[in-house]
């Protein structure tokens, strides 16, 4: 076997670590699913996951998608770090600087979203289109943009998790759960924020509950408005919550709705339904995403020397 001829690719979540070795979605030698416990311990068992591929000469690189807020700027002394996450325990981690070191090997990092995006940009549903968004409505919600082919960051990177969208207190009097913001869309449309407005879970809330009609309407608000500054050619929507797949339509109706015909595009006026799409990969966006990126990372390294 050649060296790095496979990838590993690892999506960090709050409550899980995804691991996985391969080099694209029908070429995948192992994956392995880490609870997310303290960082020192779950870093372990990452490294104990890839270490026999890489002293087997068969992965040279890593992607790391994150959850966030991640350090991404090259250079800087919080590169490759989750910063100023509310999750305890995992402020100021240093996620790239473990890896590297116990493995050897080149990690590249971006957020989990902003690797979700990039996977369903090389092997999903947005294959080829650019600009393209990813968006994720779940525990935490968040987007990432594909620029040019590739994540978008800016001065930091986008947390379209946390804009300001319109919210009647008449119609919904629920406060908001964003420790930063209270009722940005966050606070108001994920897991948790269902949970606390209801007192359980959002699967255990019925199909025909009218406050599905109110969630596909915050989705749609943030939908409109990513529409509305960065004009992707495609969007992809995942997460937990999008499980409920009567849900998909009903933010597709809003969007039409909300955007009221002012983006006169075939893709918005008569295919709506192939312009917000799930994703194309499943539940694995992030995780192959990740060794798209170590891919991407290498190839990147070539073109410079
Ligand atoms: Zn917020």
């Amino acid at each position: 076997v050649t060296r790095g001829q496979y990838f590993g690719g690892m999506e960090a979540g709050g409550t899980k670590f995804n691991c996985l070795v391969g080099r694209s979605p029908d070429e995948v030698l192992d994956q392995v699913r880490i609870s997310t416990t303290t960082p020192a311990q779950t870093l372990q068992r990452v490294i104990e996951f890839f270490s026999p591929f890489v002293k087997a000469g068969e992965i040279g690189s890593i992607g790391v998608g994150s959850f966030g807020p991640c350090g991404l700027v090259p250079g800087s002394s919080t590169f490759g770090f989750i910063t100023s996450t509310p999750k305890p325990g995992w402020q100021n981690t240093d996620v790239v600087g473990p890896l590297r070191a116990a493995l050897g090997v080149e990690v590249a990092f971006d957020t989990d979203v902003n690797t979700a995006a990039f996977g369903e940009f090389t092997w999903g549903a947005t294959i080829g289109t650019d600009p393209s968004l990813y968006l994720t409505v779940g525990t935490g919600i968040g987007g990432g943009l594909i620029v040019g082919g590739r994540p978008l960051h800016g001065l930091h990177h986008p947390e379209m998790g946390h804009i300001r969208i319109p919210h009647d207190r008449v119609r919904d009097p629920f406060a908001g759960t964003c420790p930063f913001h209270g009722d940005c869309f966050e606070g108001l449309a994920s897991g948790p924020a269902i949970q606390h407005r209801f007192g359980r879970k959002g699967e255990t809330l019925a199909d025909d509950d009218p406050f599905w009609q109110l969630e596909s309407e915050y989705i749609a608000a943030a939908i409109s408005n990513y529409i509305l500054v960065a004009s992707p050619s495609r969007i992809v929507v995942g997460g937990g919550i999008m499980q409920r797949e009567f849900l998909l339509p009903m933010v597709r109706q809003a969007v039409v709705r909300l955007l009221a015909g002012y983006v006169d595009h075939s893709a918005v006026v008569h295919e709506i339904d192939q312009y917000i799409v799930p994703p194309g990969l499943g539940q694995r966006s992030g995780m192959l995403g990740a060794i798209a990126l170590a891919g991407a990372g290498n190839h990147e390294r070539r073109r410079l020397s």
